[in-house]
C-alpha cells in the first residue's frame, strides 16, 4: 500500500468494546494475570503499553520495518540504540550531526569508551578512510543539520555491509513519508518524533526501528531494561499528529521550495541551504533517495547585526528552538541546536553566526515572505 494509505491504516484496528475508530489511551502501569502459568499479552507498561504499541506499529509499517521502539525523546532513542555497541567499540558519525547527538557520544559514550571519529560523510571515501579495526558503526543524517548536507545512503550501506559495520540513520528532518532509509540498505532508523511525526509542538517522542528480526529483539531488550520509554499520553498524541503527515508534509514542503527561491533571490542572503535548489552540491543524490527536499532550510545573512534583527524581529514565525511543528520556526543552529558544540568545532563546520535556519509551517507562504522581506530590507 501506499504510505499515504499506510499513514491512515497502520497501527489502528478498531477498537473491540465500542468500536472507535480512535486508538484508546491505556493510562495503565500493569496488568492482571489469568494464571501463575500463563501470564497475558501485557504484563507491565515498561515492556509493553497497547496505546505506545498501536504507535510503535505504525511507525514500523511507515517506515518498512519490523520493528519499532518508542523513547521518551529523540535523544532517548538515540542514546538507547548506542547501547547496542560495547565499550572499546569505534563510531564514524557525520561531521554535522544533530548537536545533542555529538554531545551525548563526546561527553557520555566516551566517558564509557565509545569512540568517534567525525568525517564529512558527503563523500563515502571519507567514510571508508575512516574505518578502524574497532570500528562497529555508521552515524548518518541525510540531510543533515543546519546544512542540509546530503549524505548518498545507498553507497554508505554497501560499505558498511562489505566491512560488517552496522549503518544508523536519523532521519528526523524527512520523516518516512520522505525517505526510508531501511528500503535504502541502512540497518536502523531513528527518529526524533517530536518534530514532523508528532508535528505540532506538544510532544517529546522518539524512535529506532529495524527491519532485521534480531536487531530488533536487541532493541526491544535495551528499551525495556535501559528503559527511557514513551509514555502513553504522548503516544496517543503521537499517533493523531502522525494520521496528517502527508498534508502537513507536502504543504510546508511548498511553502519551504517558494521561500528558499526566494531567499536565493535576495541582495542580503549569502547563500541558502536546501536540497530542493538544483544548485545544492547533493540535489541529485537526495532527489534519488528521497521523494522530496522537505520543509527545513538554512540561510546565511550579510551580517550578524541584521541575523540579529530578524531573529528579534519576527512575529508570524516563531524564534525557537526545533522544527517540525505546524507553525513556522526560525532557530539560531550557533546558539541552539550546536550550542553543545565548542565555538571552533562550529566554525570547522561553517555553522556561522549568521546562520539561521527556517522550518516551514503550515502559513502561507507569500506571508512569510512579506514578514521575511519586512526585516532583510534597509
Ligand atoms: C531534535 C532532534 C533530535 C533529538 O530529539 P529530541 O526529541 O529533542 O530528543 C535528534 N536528531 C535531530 C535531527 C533532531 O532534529
Amino acid at each position: 500500500m501506499d504510505i499515504a494509505t499506510r499513514l491512515i491504516h497502520t497501527g489502528a484496528t478498531v477498537e473491540p468494546v465500542a468500536g472507535a475508530l480512535s486508538v484508546p489511551l491505556y493510562h495503565a502501569s500493569t496488568y492482571a494475570q489469568p494464571s501463575v502459568d500463563s501470564f497475558g499479552r501485557w504484563d507491565y507498561a515498561r515492556s509493553g503499553n497497547p496505546t505506545r504499541h498501536a504507535l510503535e506499529e505504525a511507525i514500523a509499517g511507515l517506515e518498512g520495518g519490523n520493528v519499532a521502539c518508542a523513547f521518551g525523546s529523540g535523544m532517548a532513542a538515540t542514546s538507547s540504540t548506542l547501547l547496542l555497541f560495547k565499550p572499546g567499540d569505534h563510531l564514524i558519525v557525520c561531521d554535522d550531526v544533530y548537536g545533542g547527538t555529538f554531545r551525548v557520544l563526546t561527553r557520555l559514550f566516551s566517558q564509557w569508551g565509545l569512540s568517534v571519529t567525525f568525517v564529512d560523510a558527503t563523500c563515502t571515501a571519507n567514510i571508508a578512510a575512516a574505518i578502524l579495526p574497532t570500528t562497529k558503526g555508521l552515524f548518518l543524517e541525510s540531510p543533515s543539520n543546519p546544512l542540509l548536507k546530503i549524505i548518498d545512503l545507498r553507497a554508505a550501506a554497501e560499505l558498511a555491509r562489505e566491512r560488517g559495520l552496522l549503518t544508523i540513520v536519523d532521519n528526523t528532518f524527512m520523516t518516512p513519508y520522505f525517505q526510508r532509509p531501511l528500503e535504502l540498505g541502512c540497518d536502523i532508523v531513528i527518529e526524533s518524533g517530536t518534530k514532523f511525526l508528532n508535528g505540532h509542538s506538544d510532544v517529546i517522542c522518539g524512535f529506532a526501528v529495524t527491519a532485521d528480526p534480531e536487531l530488533g529483539e536487541r532493541l526491544r531488550f535495551v528499551q525495556n531494561a535501559f528503559g527511557a520509554v514513551l509514555g502513553p499520553h504522548d503516544s496517543w498524541l503521537t499517533l493523531r499528529g502522525l494520521r496528517t503527515l502527508k498534508v502537513r508534509m507536502e504543504a510546508s514542503q511548498q511553502g519551504a521550495v517558494a521561500i528558499a527561491n526566494w531567499l536565493a533571490g535576495h541582495p542580503r542572503v549569502k547563500h541558502v541551504w536546501y536540497p530542493g535548489l538544483p544548485s545544492h552540491p547533493g540535489h541529485e543524490i537526495h532527489r534519488s533517495q528521497a521523494s522530496g527536499p522537505g520543509a527545513v532550510l538554512s540561510f546565511e545573512l550579510d551580517s550578524f547585526e541584521l541575523t540579529k534583527r530578524l531573529l528579534e524581529g519576527v512575529k508570524l514565525m516563531a524564534f525557537a528552538v526545533s522544527l517540525g511543528g505546524v507553525e513556522s520556526i526560525l532557530s539560531y543552529p550557533a546558539r541552539m541546536s550546536h550550542a553543545a558544540m565548542p565555538p571552533e568545532e562550529r566554525a570547522l563546520r561553517g555553522i556561522s553566526d549568521s546562520l539561521v535556519r527556517l522550518s516551514v509551517g503550515l502559513e502561507s507562504p507569500d506571508d512569510l515572505i512579506e514578514e521575511l522581506d519586512r526585516l532583510l530590507l534597509g
